[in-house]
């Protein structure tokens, strides 16, 4: 199935900014909207506690909180408990479908305890390119934008790793600015090789031309020595 490259395609290129480097790329060819892009605002989801304006004794400082999940965050697991982190099987959160445009805003985590799982704090320390790519992680693996890939359908590196495979859908795709196909694990860091569900680039090292057999034909001898060369047919 050849996949045709369109307008709306271009937002696949987007991944991996923050790996490669997004120096010189073209950025923000968005069709759908006109005008100049708002900047990008992290969205801070509902789920996260405001910090307190002023200490009351009804809500714990904001310090503590941010120790507490980031403790909560740094502390090692049980094998029970790393295995059920790996699982993306969790109530996914509801997406409010825009009936034509793609959202530019960012996302930031809000399920605490799973692999994708980052803290304010964590968060705030990545680069922008960073926190982009972790807002795709995001959106991936807790809203209905991210579909399973399962079996063989998965990445390769997530085949390999049996972990869960999680993109994009198609449909969630288009309700995101740049979404790329690159799989929500690979977009942590890259993987040997690359997302093989990614569409951005090659991921296949070229292979060099196997070293066929050396034919001799193109030494072939042309002949024999020429007769009477030795003078070995004098007879006595
Ligand atoms: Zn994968
Ligand atoms: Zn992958």
């Amino acid at each position: 199935m050849a996949r045709v490259r369109s307008k709306r395609n271009d937002d696949d290129d987007d991944e991996f900014g923050g790996i490669f480097g997004g120096f010189g790329r073209p950025e923000d060819i968005d069709d759908e909207v006109p005008g100049p892009a708002p900047a990008p605002a992290f969205h801070v989801p509902p789920a996260r506690p405001p910090a307190p304006s002023l200490a009351t004794a009804a809500a714990p400082p904001a310090a503590s909180l941010a120790a507490a999940a980031a403790a909560a965050a740094a502390a090692p697991l049980t094998i029970g408990a790393f295995d059920a982190a790996q699982l993306a099987d969790q109530t996914r959160f509801p997406w409010a479908w825009a009936p034509h445009g793609k959202t530019r805003e960012s996302y930031a985590p809000v399920i605490t305890g799973k692999w994708w799982s980052r803290t304010d704090q964590e968060l705030a320390g990545m680069s922008a390119d960073k926190r982009r790519d972790w807002g795709h992680i995001g959106r991936i693996m807790e809203t209905e934008l991210g579909e399973r890939m399962d079996g063989d359908e998965r990445c390769a590196a997530c085949r390999e790793r049996d972990q869960e495979c999680w993109v994009y859908s198609k449909k969630g795709a288009q309700q995101v600015s740049r979404p790329g196909s690159t799989c929500a694990r690979c977009r942590v860091v890259s993987r040997a090789g690359g997302c093989s569900l990614s569409t951005r680039r090659p991921t296949r090292r070229r292979t060099p031309p196997a070293p066929g057999p050396q034919s001799l034909a193109a030494y072939k001898p042309s002949g024999g020595p020429p007769p009477g060369a030795g003078g070995s047919a004098i007879a006595a």
